[in-house]
């Protein structure tokens, strides 16, 4: 393959697009005639004012937003939200609403328990966390401030598509760090979402979060600075220097996505990504076996397990050979894993399913 690369199913941080990469590579040394490369400029000067201000355009155009929603590029990961949230948001006589679908949902919401009362909305311990809530299953309360979920659940393998629905205008909130610009959606009734960079957005090191207006304007600023939303918006993510590089390479991989045709374009191509994995593991009769319900599955990161564990190491090291990285489950689950984002193309998904067939032929 060009640059002799190989297909990369890495969970995180991970693939970027070849495009993005030959840009960035076509531009380090002298950034549009400045005589710098983009990392060695002053997060005051004009140019990066444009690169800050294209990234921002470009994922309120993507995601439809209008001038009620604050975008903003912080640090800290999607983890640092997890604590910053509650920080602003709930005390010791609030209520948030939490879904939890696995890991990412368990770490939010034992953050939020330091601050104020987390009612549990739906527990997936019960199901192990292979599948997601139905809409009735949700126990909601009546006076929460948010109501907390995961969009994606990288680790697990399930996603959501229809989005869960809360009564009174209370604000959704999501943690939308393996998913984010993957599918078209509704944003209006989402109060902040937010997102690690490192899976679909770009670098890591760089947090996007989007504050709706009303919901922003009731954060607690009784918080250290950093950790104070009105600092970020007040100061346009210019409180302290930002990942000048991240929001760079983020506004690159942005116009890449607008490029092919926003999110109708990518959702077309992750949807044929997605029919092509689960059929082929559906047509193997059991050799490849996703344990998720069948509507819960990603379309981002697809577990499965073979017959054995003995197959599964020789499935992925046989899989590294053959040009193919990052198959190994999560440490906490086992099993297989390929987490196709964005930047991978559906000549990837062709490859490795012709690699998943030509193994079990070999070791059926
Ligand atoms: C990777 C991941 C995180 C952790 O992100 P950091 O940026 O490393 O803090 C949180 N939530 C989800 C859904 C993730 O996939």
């Amino acid at each position: 393959m060009k640059h002799d690369r190989i297909w990369n199913f890495n969970a995180g941080p991970a693939a970027l697009p070849l495009e993005v990469l030959e840009k960035v590579h076509e531009q380090w040394f002298n950034f549009q005639g400045s005589g710098m490369c983009e990392i060695e400029m002053s997060h005051r000067s004009k140019e990066f004012d444009a690169i800050h201000n294209n990234t921002i355009a470009m994922m309120k155009k993507l995601l439809g937003l209008g001038d009620n929603y604050h975008v903003l590029f912080v640090q800290g990961g999607a983890s640092q939200q997890f604590g910053m949230l509650p920080m602003g948001f709930l005390d010791k006589n609030k209520t948030a609403d939490y879904i939890n679908t696995g890991t990412w949902s368990t770490k939010a919401i034992k953050e939020a328990q330091l601050f104020g009362n987390v009612n549990v909305a739906f527990d997936g311990n019960e199901v192990d966390f292979m599948r997601l809530p139905k809409q009735e299953e949700l126990k909601l309360s009546a006076n929460a401030e948010y109501l907390h979920f995961t969009s994606n659940n990288t680790i697990k393998g399930t996603q959501f598509f229809d989005f869960p629905k809360t009564e009174n205008g209370i604000p959704l909130v999501c943690d939308m760090s393996s998913d984010i610009l993957s599918h078209r959606f509704d944003p209006a009734p989402f109060g902040m979402m937010y997102a690690g960079a490192q899976k679909n957005l770009g670098p890591s090191g760089v947090t996007l979060v989007i504050l709706r207006d009303d919901f922003y304007q009731k954060a607690s600023t009784n918080v250290t600075s950093m950790l104070k939303y009105k600092t970020h918006v007040d100061k346009n993510s210019l409180y302290n220097t930002p990942n000048t590089f991240g929001i760079y390479l983020m506004g690159l991989v942005l116009n890449w996505i607008d490029g092919l045709g926003g999110l109708e374009g990518v959702e077309k191509i992750n949807k044929a990504k997605a029919d092509l994995l689960y059929g082929t593991m559906k047509e193997s009769n059991g050799y490849y076996r996703c344990p998720v319900a069948e509507d819960s599955r990603s379309w981002m990161n697809v577990c499965f397990r073979l017959p054995s564990e003995e197959l599964e190491g020789m499935f992925v090291a046989q899989g590294l050979e053959a040009g193919f990285c990052g198959m190994k489950g999560h440490r906490s689950v086992g099993g297989c894993r390929i987490s196709m984002y964005n930047a991978s193309p559906l000549q990837a998904i062709e490859d490795v399913t012709a690699f998943m067939k030509d193994f079990m032929a070999k070791n059926g």
